[in-house]
């Protein structure tokens, strides 16, 4: 399994990508999380990625391709599910160049759709696990799944979150059309039920 999962942020993909790994067993590549974790361990590339994440702007390509090109080669990524990568042309690019390299190319480009205002009311309501990562809503007051504590993302609130969708509009959504071009894409009505979008998901694939 090489895929990549598209769609504005807050459209799912994190949530369909931990259904996949855990049924399935790729590796889960999401740059936001490896992002993250750069930030909290106060690292060069966090430290350089901070400002632009809590502005909801992208971190420069240079940065992030080079990130995922190192991830790639890790002996686990031999089968991967891309999340928030590529985010622009240039990262498309330069993703479909290292895959023709280490020869494991695109099976599909997932692309979870959901209506703006949907999601700004999810992104808003959005509370995560700080132990195991679960994603839920501002209803779970402990994680339903560990038992851990929950809380928001600096940038889930509603201002950087409508900064997010401008940028994903003028940047990332022109990917739908590129991936189209290579016959690759695939779109998911993400307004539904998260096990209803994951059946599909697995229908899309084949799975
Ligand atoms: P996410 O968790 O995917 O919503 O990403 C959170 C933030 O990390 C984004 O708003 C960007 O600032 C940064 N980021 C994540 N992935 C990328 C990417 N592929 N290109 C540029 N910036 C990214």
């Amino acid at each position: 399994m090489n895929i990549v999962l598209l769609g504005a942020p807050g459209a799912g993909k994190g949530t369909q990508a931990a259904r996949l790994v855990q049924e399935f067993g790729a590796a889960h590549i999401s740059t936001g999380d490896m992002l993250r974790a750069a930030v909290a361990a106060g690292t060069p590339l966090g430290q350089k990625a901070k400002s632009y994440m809590d502005a909801g702007e992208l971190v420069p390509d240079d940065v992030i391709i080079g990130l995922v090109k190192e991830r790639l080669q890790e002996p686990d990524a031999k089968n991967f599910i891309l999340d928030g990568f590529p985010r622009t042309t240039a990262q498309a690019v330069a993703l479909d160049a290292e895959l023709n390299n280490i020869e494991r190319p695109l099976e599909a480009a997932l692309l979870i759709d959901v209506d703006f205002e949907v999601i700004v009311k999810r992104l808003t309501s959005r509370r995560l696990c700080r132990s195991c990562g679960y994603i839920g809503s501002v209803a779970d007051e402990v994680c339903p799944t560990c038992g851990g504590e929950m809380y928001q993302r600096d940038d889930d609130n509603e201002e950087t979150v409508r900064t997010r969708l401008d940028v994903y509009e003028k940047s990332t959504a022109p990917l739908v059309d590129y991936y189209r071009g290579c016959e690759l894409l695939v779109t998911i009505d993400g307004d539904r039920d998260p096990d209803v979008v994951y059946a599909d998901v697995k229908k899309a694939l084949n799975l």
